[in-house]
């Protein structure tokens, strides 16, 4: 197949016998035959910085903590902030053919790019097919152990690199992440069409950076504007949502390591909703 393949069939001349892979399920990729996985939630946002791996962190935190055996497949490869969040300094091991992953402090099973990197300052400038290409080595390479709830942290965007995760690895449902000062319905819509197109349903829609509780009167602040999350939701048949305040004990959780021990219950019944959903 050529490398400026679109996978659209229709509008293509070239007869490379590859029209049988219309079908999304057909790219799927199989997991390393040692690991044990049985249900992955893909996080997706519009553009970085919205806070993603911090809501795969949370979430993954959040199922653990309910006595779930919890996974996070860092896909964000030019951003990788997972290992960062879970204080996580050691290089992940391999064998002969296979990697494994680093365990966190709490048991969570954890593969980024950064584990494997000699020095994880080092930026990665690779072009789209190599980053989608370690994205579904992270699938087929590493030997996942005994996992009730993977959760992948998708690189931003709908680009070419989401796609080919999205192609590759079997996800059960999607969680979007927004916060308010974004183009919240396109960008929802956006992710609702690409899990559409991926047959893949949206389990829920989380805003990040909600509002903020003022420590001194507990006055509750909409600093970017009132959240227009439920409205969004309800025009999508959306059902589960959650609100993650801006809080200096996040940001402080992250720098430091951490995000295991944060209190904040915050996505405790939308984990409860996936839970069921997924059932
Ligand atoms: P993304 O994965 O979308 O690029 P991150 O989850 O890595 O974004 O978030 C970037 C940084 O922003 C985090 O490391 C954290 O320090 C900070 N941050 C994210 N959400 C919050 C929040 N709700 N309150 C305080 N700081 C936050």
């Amino acid at each position: 197949m050529s490398e400026e393949c679109t996978h659209n069939c229709e509008t293509c001349s070239s007869n490379c016998g590859g029209e049988q892979k219309a079908d999304p399920a057909s790219f799927l990729e199989k997991p390393n035959e040692n690991s044990h996985i049985k249900k992955v939630i893909g996080v997706v946002s519009g553009k970085g910085g919205v806070g993603k791996s911090l809501v795969t962190s949370l979430l993954a935190v959040s199922m653990q903590r309910k006595g779930f055996k919890t996974a996070i497949l860092d896909a964000d490869i030019t951003g990788p902030s997972i290992p960062k969040a879970f204080g996580i300094k050691e290089k992940a091991q391999g064998t002969e053919n296979a990697l494994l992953p680093v365990k966190s402090k709490t048991g969570i099973e954890i593969m980024s790019l950064n584990l494997l990197l000699e020095n994880e300052t080092e930026p990665v400038v690779w072009r789209g097919p190599v980053i989608g290409g370690v994205v579904k080595q992270f699938w087929t390479d590493v030997i996942w152990e005994d996992v009730d709830y993977m959760f992948v942290d998708m690189p931003p965007g709908t680009g070419d690199v989401p796609l080919t995760v999205f192609q590759s690895i079997p996800v059960d449902g999607i969680v979007v992440v927004t916060s308010p000062q974004e183009l919240v319905t396109m960008i929802v819509e956006k992710a609702v069409n690409m899990a559409k197109m991926m047959h893949i349903p949206v389990l829920g829609l989380v805003e990040n950076m909600s509002y903020f509780v003022c420590p001194d009167c507990g006055k509750k602040h909409a600093i970017y504007g009132e959240s227009h999350l439920d409205a969004v939701a309800a025009s999508f048949n959306i059902t589960t949502t959650a609100k993650i305040p801006i809080d200096s004990k996040i940001t402080a959780a992250c720098d430091q390591g951490m995000i295991e021990l944060t209190n904040g219950t915050w996505l405790d019944d939308f984990s409860d909703a996936i839970e069921q959903k997924l059932k």
